[in-house]
């Protein structure tokens, strides 16, 4: 191969680069990106970056995200000042230059011309290319309506920017709309800066799909135990704004003394239920969707993502893909460590020409909120049940197991990260041994 085209300057477009070189692919390689910005770590945006004030000491420069038990704890004197985007930053110069890549940022890939083996850009350029790796992630869903001021969601480093500037302007109210893991990360992170905040939940409870009842009961604790409204079962019906637009207020771009006109500024969440609720700012956090439109025309199979093998080999051998965007089988994970984890088995395959290697790794997820660690690792399944090995919800610290017919498929931890971490090993390699359940446990609830 003569040159490699990677779509989608991110976790997994990084790590897919890197690999290629490590791999030793020794020809062209050209990464293109949507944003702006060179690859930068996402996680902290909903976290530390959203909580710390515009301008305020960052982490250092090419920090990595914890894919393990381990916190980046950074005294102050190791807190370094430096824009936001090389705060967070996953790479440097040194590794830049050794990636020898030509990077195409600020422009999103329009197409894939498999004919003529090429990626067409949206400002009509085109890239011939031999190889292709997709790692294009995921874009939120969005509420329908015209756009609203104060309304946001939490994807990219843009999006964390125009969120933190708000909340740190004095927001005092905040709606959070969708108690996911990124709902709940950004409550917990408003809650920390002194907003008044409500998270509003459709279902009945938040995250039992993920986690099961008896699990996703213990993380609803921790908004309430933390002050935080959480409003379940009911949706939300439309959002109530001034009806005016705001004028300039100097930060839109437009020449001085110019007046522009903005979408009218949300004021209130209408519930389905009839209930008002007040907001100066609100944030959608109702799932993403993989991103994908750009390979509508393709002939690669499209379902909740890019459908590939076990080994992100596509329809299409010569394209592969990984990360947020790419289905492996029935699994399609949304997790920073499968990003850094499928893009090394895909690039091998791509090298090879066929699937020479397969991506097996049980899923792994980490989550920080109100001062807690979530982890959960493993298969769980609707059916599985669950139990308590260690710890308490009343001690604020355990590790539950999921079991299916003897077997454990899952493990969960609220701040029990050294268990849960030789449990997530054993994970990996096959059929772990459950650990004892402490004395006086409960019996075994079913999982959802
Ligand atoms: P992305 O990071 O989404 O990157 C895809 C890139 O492709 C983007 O830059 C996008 O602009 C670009 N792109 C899209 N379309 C095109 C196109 N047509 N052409 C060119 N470029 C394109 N995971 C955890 O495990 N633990 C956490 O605590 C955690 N916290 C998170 C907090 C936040 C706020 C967010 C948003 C995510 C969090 N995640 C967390 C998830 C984790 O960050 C993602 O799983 C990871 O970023 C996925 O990497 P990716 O490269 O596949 O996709």
């Amino acid at each position: 191969m003569r040159t490699v085209t990677v779509v989608g300057a991110s976790l997994a477009g990084l790590y897919a680069a890197r690999a290629l070189r490590a791999q030793g692919f020794d020809g062209r390689l050209v990464v293109i990106g949507a944003e702006r910005h060179r690859p930068y770590d996402r996680p902290p945006l909903s976290k530390d970056f959203l909580a710390r004030a515009p301008g305020a000491p960052a982490m250092a420069a090419g920090a990595r995200s914890p894919s393990d038990a381990d916190t980046l704890a950074l005294s102050d004197a190791d807190a370094v000042t430096l824009s936001d985007a090389e705060a967070l930053s996953l790479s440097d110069a040194d590794e830049d230059a050794e990636l020898a890549a030509e990077w195409l940022l600020g422009t999103p890939a329009a197409g894939l011309d498999t004919a003529g083996r090429a990626v067409l850009l949206a400002d009509g350029r085109r890239i011939t290319t031999d190889g292709v790796v997709i790692a294009t992630g995921a874009t939120p869903r969005t509420l329908p309506g015209p756009p609203r001021a104060g309304v946001h969601t939490l994807r990219t480093l843009d999006d964390a920017v125009a969120l933190r500037a708000e909340l740190h302007a004095g927001a005092r109210k905040v709606v959070v709309i969708g108690g996911g893991f990124i709902g709940a990360e950004a409550a917990s992170t408003c809650a920390e800066l002194g907003a008044d905040v409500t998270i509003v939940e459709a279902a009945p409870l938040p995250l039992v799909p993920q986690l099961g009842r008896e699990i996703a009961q213990v993380c609803a604790r921790l908004h309430t135990g933390h002050g935080v409204r959480l409003l379940c079962g009911t949706g939300v019906k439309a959002l109530r704004a001034d009806g005016r637009g705001d004028g300039d207020r100097g930060d839109s771009g437009a020449p001085p003394g110019t007046t522009t006109r903005r979408a009218p500024r949300v004021t209130g969440v209408e519930l389905a239920d009839g209930r008002l609720l007040g907001a100066d700012t609100v944030i959608v956090g109702i799932g993403v969707r993989p991103a994908t439109d750009w390979l509508a025309a393709s002939p690669l199979a499209l379902r909740d993502g890019v459908l590939c093998d076990q080994g992100g080999v596509t329809a299409l051998r010569q394209v592969v893909a990984a990360g947020d965007v790419a289905r492996y089988g029935e699994l399609r994970a949304e997790h920073w460590t499968s990003a850094t984890e499928q893009p090394a088995v895909a690039v091998r395959n791509l090298l090879a020409g066929t699937t020479v290697a397969r991506h097996t790794a049980p899923p792994y997820f980490w989550s920080d909120q109100y001062g807690s660690r979530i982890q959960l690792a493993g298969h769980r399944g609707p059916k599985d049940t669950v139990r308590i090995a260690e710890g308490s919800p009343e001690e604020g610290s355990l590790l539950a197991v999921y079991e299916r017919d003897g077997e454990i498929t899952a493990a969960f931890a609220l701040n029990r990260p050294r268990p849960f971490t030789r449990l997530r090993r054993r994970l990996g390699a096959g059929r772990p041994a459950a650990p004892a359940a402490p004395a006086g446990a409960p019996a075994a609830a079913p999982g959802a």
